[in-house]
This record gives C-alpha cells, sequence and structure tokens, in this order.
C-alpha cells in the first residue's frame, strides 16, 4: 500500500497546453491543466511525481514554521523603527533624486507586508520602515528603485538600465532582498 500523503488538491483548468504542479505557500497542491485533461491522466501524473510533491510540501512546512518563529515586532518597536526611517529615508532620497535629477513629492513610512516602496503618479513616495533594519545597501536599492519609477512607471529594460545607471551592482542588493525580505516582513504582527 502505498503511503497516503495529507494535502490538499486544487485542480485549476485553463487553455494551457501541458501540466503543472505548484505547492502553495499553504500547502495546497494546486495542479494547473488543460480543459481536455483527463482527471485519470492528471492523477497518473500527480502520483509519478509523489517524491517531489512530498520534498516540497516539507519545504513548505518547514518555511512556514521557521516564520512562526520569528519574533514579531511590538507596536513600540514599529514606532521606533518609523522614527528611524523617517530621518534617514528622506535625506537618501534628496541625494540619489540629485543624482537621478527628478523631482519628488512627499516622503511617507509604512509598515507593508507586501511593499518596501511605492511611488505615485504625483511623485509622492511611500518606503517600509522596515528597511531600516535592511543593511543600508539595499535600502539605498529601494530608494533608487522607486526614484526611477518616477521617469519610468514600469520594470522595462529602460527602467532596470535607469536603476543600473545609479547603482551597477543593484542585482546583489536586490537579490539580498529576494532572498531575506521575507523574514524582514515576517517580523510585522499578523
Ligand atoms: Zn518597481
Amino acid at each position: 500500500m502505498e503511503k497516503e500523503l495529507d494535502y490538499h488538491t486544487e485542480i485549476r483548468r485553463s487553455s494551457r497546453r501541458s501540466l503543472s504542479l505548484q505547492i502553495t505557500e499553504d500547502g495546497t497542491l494546486l495542479i494547473r491543466a488543460p480543459y481536455r485533461m483527463s482527471e485519470r491522466t492528471i492523477m497518473g501524473y500527480v502520483s509519478a511525481r509523489k517524491d517531489w510533491i512530498e520534498a516540497n510540501l516539507q519545504k513548505v512546512a518547514a518555511k512556514k514554521l521557521q516564520m512562526e518563529r520569528i519574533p514579531k515586532l511590538t507596536e513600540a518597536e514599529i514606532k521606533k523603527l518609523t522614527l528611524q526611517a523617517k530621518s534617514a529615508i528622506p535625506e537618501r532620497v534628496e541625494y540619489y533624486a540629485r543624482q537621478i535629477g527628478v523631482n519628488y513629492g512627499r516622503i511617507s513610512i509604512r509598515h507593508q507586508r507586501t511593499r518596501w516602496g511605492s511611488c505615485s503618479g504625483k511623485g509622492n513616495l511611500n518606503f517600509n520602515c522596515l528597511l531600516v533594519l535592511a543593511p543600508p545597501q539595499v535600502l539605498d536599492y529601494v530608494v533608487v528603485h522607486e526614484l526611477c519609477h518616477l521617469l519610468e512607471m514600469n520594470h522595462s529594460k529602460r527602467f532596470w538600465s535607469l536603476v543600473e545607471e545609479t547603482l551597477p551592482d543593484y542585482r546583489g542588493r536586490r537579490k539580498w532582498l529576494r532572498e531575506h525580505g521575507e523574514e524582514l516582513i515576517g517580523r510585522l504582527p499578523d
């Protein structure tokens, strides 16, 4: 008898041509399949990928546990970080805005789970207070990223070359954020 794995399965059909498997953050096996593929074919594929599914379910569970273990910031600590960010970030914005040659509006500091920075069409900038917990080079990268959006409101090649002109090593900084960003966000209380 084969060992039964305990997970929730969801099949999402579309006009795609092949099948793909993904373990979502909540530990669901998400199967993306073509409209016409039979359930039987799908399940055959799933059982052939059993080892992969098991390994990835474990990975997701371990990650969830790791995130739950991250010590959460208190209200007072968040307030303190916000104050730190309010004193540190505008100076960096001013420095890089001059270098890039762009004007900006108001700067606000927030604590969001979803973004490090953003900018509005009016040129107002918004940064996550958690950035002061990241290395200064990473904070600068987010500042430059948002300032470059004031010239190029997308992630086109042109946008990235603008970022690169100012920060030739931006890739390493972005990589840090991709690798450690989630841990930082995990410090915000739910
Ligand atoms: Zn962007």
